[in-house]
C-alpha cells in the first residue's frame, strides 16, 4: 500500500486575544501534535466530539488554515513547504466536501456555474469542454443536464450534497476530505449519499478522509478509523479491530453510544461524566483524565505516548504501557 498523505506532528493553535491592544493571552490548541498516514485508495474515518480538532485537521491539511507546526506530505510533495500560489495549484488534487452544502453553494449561481468554477480556477478545458464535463459529473452523482440551469435553493438537502460532491470531483482530485458530509441529512438520505461516495471511490480510485462526530456513520465506509479528543489522536486502527475491541476508554465510550440493531443484545453503556475541557486550557497529563472512568494517578501527570500496541492498532493510554 502506498502512502498518499503523511501528517507529521501537525499543530494548529488559534491565538486568544483580549483588550484594546488585542494582546495575546493564550492559545486554543485546536490540533495538538497529531501524526497519521492515509493510504492510496482507502477511507480513513476521523471521529470525535465537536471541538476535538477534526475539522481543523482537514482544513490545515488543505492549508485553508496555516499550520502552527508540523509537516504534511501529499503524493511526495511537502504541502507545508509550498508558496501560496503553489498550494492553490496543489488543491486541484485535494478537494473538500462540506457538512452544509447549502452554505457552501453560492445561492445566486446556477449549478452549471458552480460546477464550472473549479475548472476555471485551475485553467482546465475550453468553455465547451467545461460545459460537457459539468453535464457528465451531474450524471455521475445521479443528477442530469436538466438540473444545470437551476439554483441551489431548488434542490433538496441530499441533492445539494450530490452537487457539493460533483463540485469536489470536477478537477479529478486524488484525495477528498469530507467534513461531516451527511450529518445535516435525514437518516434515509444519509445512506444514499454514503453509497454514492463508496461507488465513486471505486469508479474514480479516490482516497477519502471522512470526518464524523460519531462512530456509527463511519463504520461501513472506513477502512481505518482514528479517534480524536481535544486536539490529539487517541486511537487509530482498522475498522474491524476498532469496533470489535476499542482500546482507549474514550473510544469505548463513543462506541457504547452507537445503537445496536439487534434487540437481543445489549451493550454496556459507558457514560462519560464531566464536560469537554477547553482546548485553551487542556488538563495536564492525559487530557481525557477528567472524564475517564479508568483514570489512574499517573494519568494526571504523564502524557501517554501514541504508539502501536498491536499490528496496525495505535493508542495513547497508560493502560497499555506494558504492551
Ligand atoms: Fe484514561 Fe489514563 Fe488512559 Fe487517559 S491514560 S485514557 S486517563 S486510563
Ligand atoms: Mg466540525
Amino acid at each position: 500500500t502506498n502512502v498518499l498523505l503523511k501528517v507529521e506532528n501537525l499543530t494548529k493553535y488559534f491565538p486568544i486575544r483580549a483588550g484594546m491592544l488585542a494582546r495575546k493571552v493564550g492559545d486554543v490548541k485546536a490540533v495538538n501534535g497529531i501524526s497519521f498516514e492515509v493510504y492510496e485508495g482507502e477511507t480513513l474515518g476521523i471521529v470525535g466530539e465537536s471541538g476535538c480538532g477534526k475539522s481543523t485537521t482537514g482544513r490545515v491539511i488543505m492549508r485553508l488554515h496555516e499550520p502552527t507546526g508540523g509537516k504534511v506530505t501529499f503524493d511526495g510533495v511537502e504541502l507545508t513547504a509550498l508558496s501560496g500560489e503553489e498550494m492553490r495549484k496543489a488543491r486541484r488534487d485535494i478537494q473538500m466536501v462540506f457538512q452544509d452544502p447549502y452554505a457552501s453553494l453560492n445561492p445566486r449561481h446556477t449549478i452549471e456555474k458552480i460546477l464550472e468554477e473549479p475548472l476555471i480556477v485551475h485553467g482546465i478545458g475550453t468553455p465547451e469542454e467545461r460545459r460537457r464535463k459539468v453535464i457528465e459529473y451531474l450524471e455521475v452523482v445521479g443528477l442530469s443536464a436538466y438540473h444545470a440551469k437551476r439554483y441551489p435553493h431548488q434542490f433538496s438537502g441530499g441533492q445539494r450534497q450530490r452537487i457539493g460532491i460533483a463540485r469536489a470531483l470536477m478537477t479529478n482530485p486524488k484525495l477528498i476530505i469530507a467534513d461531516e458530509p451527511v450529518s445535516a441529512l435525514d437518516v434515509s438520505i444519509q445512506a444514499q449519499v454514503l453509497n454514492l461516495m463508496q461507488k465513486l471511490q471505486e469508479d474514480l480510485k479516490l482516497t477519502y478522509i471522512f470526518i464524523a462526530h460519531d462512530l456509527g456513520v463511519v463504520r461501513h465506509i472506513s477502512d481505518r478509523v482514528g479517534v480524536m479528543y481535544l486536539g490529539s489522536m487517541v486511537e487509530l486502527a482498522n475498522s474491524e479491530d476498532l469496533y470489535a475491541e476499542p482500546l482507549h476508554p474514550y473510544s469505548q465510550a463513543l462506541l457504547s453510544a452507537v445503537p445496536i440493531p439487534d434487540p437481543n443484545y445489549e451493550r454496556e453503556q459507558v457514560i462519560l461524566t464531566g464536560d469537554i475541557p477547553s482546548p485553551a486550557n487542556p488538563p495536564t497529563g492525559c487530557t481525557f483524565h477528567t472524564r475517564c472512568p479508568m483514570a489512574m494517578d499517573v494519568c494526571k501527570q504523564q502524557i501517554p505516548q501514541f504508539r502501536e500496541v498491536k499490528a496496525g492498532h495505535s493508542v495513547a493510554c497508560h493502560l497499555y504501557n506494558d504492551r
